[in-house]
């Protein structure tokens, strides 16, 4: 590559690219041109096109992948930029919300799953060991798990363990939260004895949360969730002094206990709910006695929890197009079983009730087919303000991973200039010889992995 990129004078260029995606390792390829355009003359200002103005015609820019096992440095600008969202919504003062929502009731809520079987426990959420022993199992496990055991999550009884019930209620879990919400608006409506209608004039719900995989392959979310006034976020008017903290603690409550679904597949009727297990607490400084959380805090939970994903349960990172290349040897024999029964379901002959939830397209998430970080839209700023505030895309274009598609569409320099570009996606990431390269110019050492790849890569083409 290098003596290619030395014959044709274009291993500055390529050293430059290299700079300007600040440690990506997992860079998109794009090929692609752009002209700029007088809008009242229709001169043309300026072209560019990869095919002339880049090494082997392709455009770098960075991956954005939220997933720290594909690019620790996107990974680490999405928590960022995470913790920022998240923050904002708490305190304000920045990215557009007041300052004022500091004063809205505010509660940080863990929502989980129910138990699908019995699984191997590690230590306490304190780091404390405890021993395994699930309770209500007739199974029994009595060792004490350290934390990075892979037993961890994983069935004690594989074969009684119910992974259709996983799936469906994986795959449902986006809906299980919408019901979530729409209850919680009807319970504080009913508790301050208005009709949906005069609560919704009075108080808005706003919402930011995250979904956190489980070692037992299942999703978690956490949320923060605070009372606004009728005009969402803004410091007029402030929420009605009778909508309170402890009004919301307990519709969080009611609302969690209400919400259900059921879903029939063949002539079986499943119920899915939120476990028994979950958490509210107020967030603000109440003190430690009352299990408030302090704002950083709560950020920095959902930011952390943002950035991990299903193959940090054991899942895949990539979409599966065809069971038969599911590699045994790569997965946990749980794992395995999940994605199994994902694409049993996802046959669409066989269950055509469940084809809305395409679950083969998401066999790979273990059915889990929402984002990992949404919110409403009052809540605070979006991971796209934010991006596009950054504007460090000189040459480049913000690009979405989860869809390929360019995520500015309005792409206008300003009212007298059109800009017109057109763009196709290559490829993605570097070789383990231009990794290595990559090193150099950086200055970043490799990491395990990568160096291990490199020596991979150089036994073959030495
Ligand atoms: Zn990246
Ligand atoms: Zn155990």
């Amino acid at each position: 590559m290098l003596a290619e990129l030395r014959e044709d004078n274009s291993l500055d260029r390529w050293i430059d690219q290299v700079r300007s995606l600040r440690g990506c390792t997992a860079p998109i390829h794009l090929a692609g041109e752009r002209c700029r355009v007088d809008a009242s003359t229709g001169e043309i200002l300026s072209t560019y096109s990869t095919e002339e103005n880049e090494p082997r015609g392709a455009l770098l820019v960075r991956c954005k992948n939220r997933r720290v096992s594909v690019c620790a440095s996107c990974s680490e600008e999405y928590r960022a930029d995470a913790y920022q969202l998240i923050k904002a919504g708490i305190t304000g003062g920045s990215k557009g919300v007041p300052s004022s929502v500091g004063v809205h009731p505010r509660v940080f809520v863990t929502l989980t799953a129910p138990s699908f079987g019995p699984v191997h426990r590690g230590p306490g959420k304190d780091g404390t060991t405890q021993p395994c022993h699930p309770r209500r199992s007739g199974l029994s496990c009595t060792k004490y798990h350290r934390s990075d055991d892979p037993l961890i999550g994983q069935p004690l009884d594989p074969e009684s363990y119910d992974y259709v019930q996983h799936v469906l209620w994986q795959a449902h879990s986006g809906e299980l939260w919408r019901r979530f919400i729409i209850h919680l608006r009807h319970h504080l409506a009913s508790a301050a004895g208005l009709t949906r209608t005069e609560f919704a004039q009075r108080v808005r719900v706003s919402y930011a949360k995250v979904a956190e995989f489980q070692a037992r392959g299942v999703v978690h979310f956490h949320a923060v969730i605070r009372l606004d006034g009728a005009r969402g976020p803004s410091s007029w008017p402030l929420p009605p002094v009778w909508a309170s903290l402890d009004m919301l603690i307990a519709a969080v409550h009611s609302a969690v206990r209400a919400t259900s679904l059921e879903v029939t597949v063949g002539d079986e009727c499943h119920r899915l709910a939120w476990g028994e297990q979950y958490d509210v607490r107020p967030i603000g400084e109440f003190g430690p006695e009352h299990g408030a959380l302090s704002d950083t805090a709560v950020a920095g939970y959902i930011a952390k929890y943002a950035t991990k994903a299903a193959e940090e349960a054991g899942g895949l990172d990539r979409r599966l197009t065809d069971i038969t290349h599911l590699d045994p040897e790569q997965v946990r024999p749980h794992v395995a079983r999940l994605i199994e029964t994902c694409w049993r379901l996802g046959n669409r002959h066989v269950y055509p009730e469940l084809e809305y939830l395409n679950l083969r397209k998401w066999a790979h998430m273990l059915g889990f087919r929402g984002h990992f970080l949404t919110k409403s839209r009052s809540y605070s700023t979006t991971l796209g303000a934010l991006r596009q505030a950054r504007a460090d895309y000189s040459a480049g274009y913000p690009w979405d991973p989860e869809t390929w598609t360019p995520t500015r569409q309005d792409d206008q320099d300003d009212e007298s200039t059109l800009v017109l570009s057109d763009w196709r996606y290559l490829g993605q990431g570097f070789t383990p010889g231009e990794l290595a390269l990559v090193c150099v110019i950086t200055g970043r050492s490799p990491t395990t992995k990568e160096a291990h790849d490199k020596e991979a890569h150089d036994e073959v083409f030495p």
